[in-house]
């Protein structure tokens, strides 16, 4: 189910709704429909092949990119 992320702009409220079909979404506390759709930013990134952020914490780092090197 598309769980949708809208800010209101007559009240300024963040929230999240689940559109079902051709349903609108409105605000929950002032039933504005004037809204402003949000995308919310996947939690982090994927790296190609998959491997995110557990690789083995012996040996040189996996990849110039290794989350165990320290961020520049
Ligand atoms: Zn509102």
């Amino acid at each position: 189910m598309p769980l949708m992320e809208y800010t209101c702009e007559a009240c300024d409220l963040d929230f999240e709704t689940l559109l079902l079909g051709s349903e609108r979404a409105e605000c929950p506390d002032c039933a504005s429909v004037n809204l402003v759709r949000r995308w919310s930013l996947p939690a982090r990134p994927t790296r190609a092949g998959g491997a995110e952020n557990d690789c083995p914490t012996e040996g040189p780092p996996c990849h110039p990119a290794c989350c165990r090197l320290p961020s520049l």
